[in-house]
């Protein structure tokens, strides 16, 4: 799960890792409190920066959410020093307008939160990022003096300026490990010191929080030689959200696209992809085999969709719901493999919904597995235009001949 920026700060906060700290809004109306309450905390300096499940804020351009060709203001993340006037007119322009980055896609992201941030004045930017090594079954902590910009391009081009650290998981990130980051980084006095109690406190709340991902782009020096995190990144492992209930608060639907938070409902998992072959498959293993093999006979899968194990007449028709709801789906492959759930009854469900549904467009349809035979008697019995298929590649074949028709 992805979080915005204020939020990753807030648990970071809690660990007593120091942030860039601030106060985030979500309209206009609310600008002046948060000022007033950060220069309660001795803050005199803002920066303000715009949430988004998507970095390169600063480099985005925000458009008019009404007319998309009209730029609003270059840039999503800005610092005003002591001009608050600035700040606040900024904030009201972005607010509810739509950023673009390099990572949003081209049709970006509604500005819905804006966090009013404590300005800080710093004299160098660094990398810092934790994630799983998969090949070394470890975390890896990777620092870097090429703070603030993409750290893809200083990998691709300046390899050399990255250290890594690994971490054995029985014994935890060492004290000599952090120091060795330090050195690498070219740190010294307070700075030194500063980092390395920065670095410990921080993979504390990356292990404890359950992250996937934690990265901190730029981590500043700041001019009086603190080591703030003046951005933060954090992803959360899904699969451990049951041991955070109060993550459950972070999930933000604005954030998600709004077929997936549908079919999450419903156990199923869906991803919408842009091709125009919508599938039904059980089994995220044969979801993926079978997308590859409609791209092999020519085709583009709509989606990728994993219906589960135990596929039932409701899931199949609330799947079909799921499909056909993306307009480009111009055909439908449903590959299913008939284990624990029995083909007849997948069948069924197939007939029963496509007739609830009134579909009109091809619909291929493979079941291999127990009760295979019964069910393509029912599918033959139905009267529908459903193209049985055998193999996995003859499914493949005839829905893209489908398409061609
Ligand atoms: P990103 O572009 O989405 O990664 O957003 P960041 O939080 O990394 O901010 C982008 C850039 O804004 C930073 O690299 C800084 O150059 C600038 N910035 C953000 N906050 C401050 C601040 O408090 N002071 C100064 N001087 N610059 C800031
Ligand atoms: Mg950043």
């Amino acid at each position: 799960m992805k979080i915005h920026e204020y939020q990753a700060k807030a648990i970071l906060k809690k660990y007593g890792v120091a942030v860039q700290d601030g106060v985030a809004i979500k309209s206009i109306d609310e600008f002046d409190n948060a000022v007033n309450s950060l220069r309660e905390r001795g803050v005199t300096q803002f920066a303000v920066k715009s949430q988004i499940h998507a970095g390169g804020r600063g480099k985005g351009i925000v458009y008019n959410k009404n007319n998309r060709s009209e730029v609003v203001v270059n840039g999503g993340v800005k610092f005003f020093g002591s001009n608050v006037e600035g700040a606040k007119e900024f904030a009201s322009k972005v607010l509810g307008n739509i950023l673009v980055t390099h990572q949003s896609g081209a049709e970006g992201k509604q500005v819905q939160t804006m966090f009013i941030a404590e300005g800080l004045d710093y004299k160098k930017e660094l990398y810092l990022g934790i994630l799983l090594d998969r090949t070394n079954s470890k975390d890896v902590i990777m620092a870097s003096t090429e703070g603030g910009v993409e750290i893809e391009k200083v990998a691709a081009e300046t390899p050399e300026k990255i250290i890594k650290v690994w971490i054995e998981p029985s014994i935890g990130l060492q004290s000599y490990q952090a120091r060795e980051l330090a050195f690498g980084l070219g740190l010294e006095g307070s700075a030194f010191k500063d980092f390395t109690k920065f670095i410990m406190t921080l993979y504390k709340a990356y292990c404890e929080s359950d992250a996937s991902l934690l990265e901190i782009n730029p981590l500043i020096i700041t001019n009086d030689d603190r080591i703030v995190a003046l951005d933060a990144k954090i992803n959360l492992d899904d699969n451990a959200l049951m041991r955070h209930k109060d993550f459950e608060a972070l999930r933000d639907l604005n954030e998600e696209d709004p077929l997936e938070i549908e079919a999450s409902k419903y156990n199923l998992n869906y991803i919408k992809l842009d091709g125009n072959v919508g599938c039904m498959v059980n089994g995220a293993g044969l979801a993926m085999g079978t997308m590859d093999l409609i791209k092999l006979a020519g085709g583009e899968p709509a989606n990728f969709l994993d219906v589960g194990g135990s596929a039932s007449a409701e899931t199949v028709e609330n799947g079909f719901r799921i499909i056909l709801t993306d307009p480009n789906v111009k055909a439908i492959l449903i590959n299913i493999f008939g284990g624990i759930v029995r083909c007849d009854r997948v069948a069924n469900g197939v007939v029963q919904a496509s007739r609830n549904l009134n579909l009109n467009i091809p619909v291929v349809v493979r079941l291999q597995g127990t009760n295979a035979e019964e069910a393509r008697q029912i599918l033959n019995d139905s009267g529908l235009n459903l193209i049985p298929a055998d193999t996995l590649q003859d499914a493949a074949d005839k829905v893209t001949q489908a398409l061609a028709k």
